[in-house]
């Protein structure tokens, strides 16, 4: 059941840029990087021509053949191809993206959904900053075979952080946002809310209250109970705080479409986007009955503005909440909205129609695969409606 949402997107002025401060040292890393990821590919490319990568239960790769062809990139972060041995008993895996932040795979859960969380380490501020919580490795701590989400972040060496837990004994203290509060990005949540602060998106509040949460989520579709917890809702652009009110190094935006609760996060320090399910590659972007794709352009657009408007568009990275971490957030954003653009202007075609709960669905995908698009075919008409349609007088 859609809920009526607003199609209005809040004022989101591009951040001007700020000749005046010296980035050097984020200059140096990206700097570094380029040069790791080249190094590294090579290598890392080899690896797995050779090795075939380690065999066993513990695959060493979410995805091996997804991350081969389309995140060559994020191979290059150091040690992606070597999880230390403490983490293959887990349901998780943690790659170093940058100085501050890993990301975090769930590779083994229940409903197949494996998807990317974000932890940022702000030693000032003696915090975790964790984006989203996957499905909180439910699976493997109801079968006692190994630690949920927080447990992982507390006891499981990674190798990536010198053999430590990311926030080794508990001793940093956390601060959960939510991209949006699908299942798969909330189920892990009440390992945290009882202790730390919990934010979302302010935009719709409605979409998220405690009444609506279980059909929103959609806990209710799968029998599974909604997580319990309580947000704090955050307006556009506003600075993420620790739970003592220091700044996190990172903004909240607003950025509805594929949910009205969806946000992202803008690190500029580290020139890094992160856009939970707003857009991915290589899987269906699947946009629920409460989605508006119309409002999914507008978010395209004022997250394309950002990113121009940075020191160096060229350099953003953006990172998903499946299947895309560390791509190029300009041309990711641009060949997204394309490929959306392509959809309402009939070049792409179904390729697939399917019923579910008496809502018509309908599947289009990107030859060559890279994007692909599920949604309510009633989203597709309206969004025709709303961008071709539009009274000029
Ligand atoms: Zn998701």
């Amino acid at each position: 059941m859609t809920k009526a949402k607003g199609t209005c997107v809040k004022p989101y002025p591009p951040r001007p840029p700020d000749p005046g401060q010296e980035h050097n040292s984020n200059l140096d890393i990206r700097a570094m990087l380029s040069l790791a990821e080249f190094f590294v590919w090579i290598v890392g490319v080899g690896v797995v021509v050779c090795y075939n990568l380690p065999v066993g239960g513990a695959t060493s790769l979410p995805d091996p053949d997804a991350w081969a062809s389309s995140n060559l990139d994020l191979e290059a972060a150091p040690g992606a191809l070597r999880p230390a041995a403490d983490e293959k008993r887990s349901a998780f895996r943690a790659y170093r993206l940058t100085a501050s932040t890993f990301l975090v795979v769930e590779v083994h859960d229940a409903y197949g959904e494996r998807p990317f969380m974000y932890v940022k380490h702000v030693p000032d501020a003696g915090t975790l900053l964790l984006l989203d919580t996957g499905c909180g490795g439910a699976q493997a701590a109801a079968d006692g075979t190994a630690p949920g989400l927080r447990a992982f972040l507390e006891t499981v060496g990674v190798e990536d952080n010198g053999g430590r837990p990311l926030n080794e004994g508990g001793r940093l203290r956390y601060v959960v946002a939510l991209s949006h509060c699908h299942y798969d990005h909330i189920l892990g949540v009440e390992q945290f809310a009882r202790d730390s602060p919990v934010i979302q998106s302010a935009y719709a509040p409605s979409f998220v209250a405690r009444e609506y949460l279980p059909a929103h989520s959609l806990c209710e579709r799968l029998g599974i109970r909604t997580p319990t917890y309580m947000p704090t809702l955050l307006k556009h652009r506003q600075p993420v705080l620790s739970a003592s009110g220091q700044p996190l190094g990172v903004i909240l935006l607003q950025t509805p479409g594929h949910t009205p609760d969806e946000l992202a996060l803008w690190d500029e320090e580290e020139q890094m986007l992160y856009v939970g399910d707003t857009l991915y590659e290589w899987e269906p972007i699947i946009f629920p009955e409460a989605g508006n794709i119309r409002t999914w352009l507008n978010t395209i657009d004022k997250l394309t503005a950002l990113v121009k408007a940075a020191r160096r568009p060229e350099l953003v990275l953006i990172n998903c909440g499946h299947r895309t971490a560390m791509r190029p957030a300009l041309e990711v954003l641009q060949t997204t909205k394309q490929f959306m653009m392509d959809v309402l202007l009939g070049k792409e075609h179904p390729q697939n129609r399917t019923k579910r709960d008496g809502v018509d669905f309908v599947e289009y995908r990107q030859q060559g695969g890279r994007y692909s698009l599920r949604c309510p075919e009633s989203l597709i008409g309206q969004a025709r409606l709303a961008v071709f349609c539009t009274s000029t007088t």
